[in-house]
């Protein structure tokens, strides 16, 4: 008899997934889901300890209201910035935070990306990015909250993205599936952006 994965399931599938696509790397990221009241994240080390490949017991589960998710020993460094979003905003159901290949340039030079492709145009006219704050801090977490609100009617629609210098994305959405489709246009978005200067050349 078939049985819905569970949430756990759900995540380390992701992980797997996004990792395979180059969307995740070894050197970090992040998956969450909020269920009712409770938070399910990725531990520490998703990528560099387990290569994404994470036994489904090792998913965290919290209460959302609470900081002991903060607190945990196997907590994500970026545990602060997805409770914030999901304090913030009920209609968030999923966040990502990853490394994507293509999208990394730009995080780089910090370069905001223009939409360039129908599937990225209905998360906006450009990626842009959030203000540097100290890596892992109450006040990044904060600062996604704030560029996260001009983007609230995408969020419960779908998803909305939001680059973060030198570093990488951060995507919240209305649904863990929402959250990977951003992630995969954002990233072939910027492969175009960059595919064109190839096309450019006689
Ligand atoms: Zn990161």
């Amino acid at each position: 008899m078939y049985s819905a994965p569970s949430i756990e399931e759900q995540i380390v599938y992701v992980g797997k997934l996004l990792f395979k696509r180059r969307l995740m790397d070894i050197s970090g990221g992040n998956i969450s889901c909020r269920s009712g009241v409770y938070i399910y994240m990725t531990p520490t080390g998703a990528g560099h300890q387990y290569h994404w490949n994470i036994p489904p017991q090792e998913i965290l589960c919290t209460h959302i209201d609470s900081d002991e998710l903060l607190e945990h020993p196997k907590r994500s460094r970026e545990a602060i910035s997805h409770l914030l979003v999901y304090r913030a905003y009920p209609t968030v159901r999923a966040i990502i935070h990853a490394h994507p290949i293509h999208v990394l340039p730009f995080c780089a030079a910090e370069r905001a990306i223009p939409a360039v492709i129908k599937s990225a145009q209905v998360f906006g006219a450009e990626f842009g990015f959030i203000e540097e704050k100290p890596e892992y801090s109450y006040e990044q977490g904060e600062e996604i909250v704030a560029r996260l609100q001009p983007l609230a009617g995408l969020l419960e629609q779908q998803a909305a993205a939001l680059l973060m210098p030198k570093h990488g994305v951060f995507i919240a959405a209305a649904s863990l599936a929402y959250a990977v489709d951003c992630l995969e246009c954002l990233d072939l978005n910027a492969y175009c952006v960059l595919a064109q200067k190839w096309l450019s050349q006689p």
